[in-house]
């Protein structure tokens, strides 16, 4: 039985899913899961190991067999909004560009969206969710309760980012966000296991000219008038990431 206790939250990048997410689990008193820090702790995983797709492209598995063993290696925790990697807080190296760059390989792979995806599962099971991410309502909880569909215009995302990227301290033009949002929206929306796809039963938000306010207002009027699904989430979830299937 999949956990149906879910706001699955699904969209492009920069279409500022993470901010009404996270809002929108707090009003409410639910727990928030934010599926891109979790690719993005294991993208970062992989570089640290030296395993990440494009320095193993040569490889004559593509260094599948590496990535899977680091990954059963992995052990992915989400304490209170940090992501915790074999006991080290790696929140603050989650947004690098370098991450960035690589996520997106890393998150096609099937092995690694098995494992993330039985952990999401895990955690929704403890307790109604806001999940966030690109296949939270078509794939990973099909039966939730609640599925939206945020969306905004490119420009409008770009913007978004490389606000965001200023205030990490980081001078990135919204041109080259452009570029990358755009790279990376292509990739995660060709690729062949659970690709970004509005869920049929989906409510579709544009965002774009609304303000973070006006989208968690509609939103919870969404929930609230499909009926509350109850008290408090805890607030840590925890897993192992190890994958079923053999090195
Ligand atoms: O949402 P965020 O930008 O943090 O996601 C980073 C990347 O993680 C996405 O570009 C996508 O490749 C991957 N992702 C995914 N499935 C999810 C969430 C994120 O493939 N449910």
């Amino acid at each position: 039985m999949l956990p149906t206790e879910v706001v699955a939250i699904d969209g492009p990048s920069g279409a500022g899913k993470s901010t009404v997410a996270r809002q929108l689990a707090q009003r409410l008193g639910f727990g928030f899961l934010d599926t891109g820090a979790m690719y993005r702790a294991i993208t970062w995983h992989f570089l640290q190991e030296g395993c990440a797709p494009a320095e193993v492209a040569a490889e004559p598995d593509q260094g599948h067999a590496r990535m899977q063993r680091s990954l059963q290696q992995a052990r992915l925790e989400l304490v209170g909004g940090r992501v915790v990697l074999n006991g080290r807080d790696v929140t603050s190296h989650l947004r690098t560009r370098e991450v960035e760059s690589q996520v997106s390989a890393v998150s096609a792979l099937s092995f690694v969206r098995a494992s993330m995806r039985d952990l999401q599962r895990l955690v929704a099971a403890a307790g109604p969710v806001v999940a966030e991410g690109r296949d939270m309502g078509s794939v990973v909880f099909p039966q939730a309760k609640w599925k939206v569909y945020l969306d905004a215009a490119p420009s409008e995302r770009a913007r978004r980012r490389s606000q965001d990227f200023a205030r990490q301290g980081r001078v990135v033009s919204e041109s080259d966000v452009l570029d990358e949002i755009l790279v990376r929206d292509r990739l995660d929306s060709t690729r062949s296991d659970a690709p970004l796809r509005q869920a049929p039963d989906a409510l579709y938000v544009d965002s774009t000219g609304l303000t973070t306010e006006v989208v968690v207002a509609r939103l919870l009027d969404y929930v609230r008038s499909a009926g509350a699904a109850g008290s408090a989430a805890g607030g840590r979830a925890a897993g192992n990431v190890r994958t079923q299937e053999a090195p």
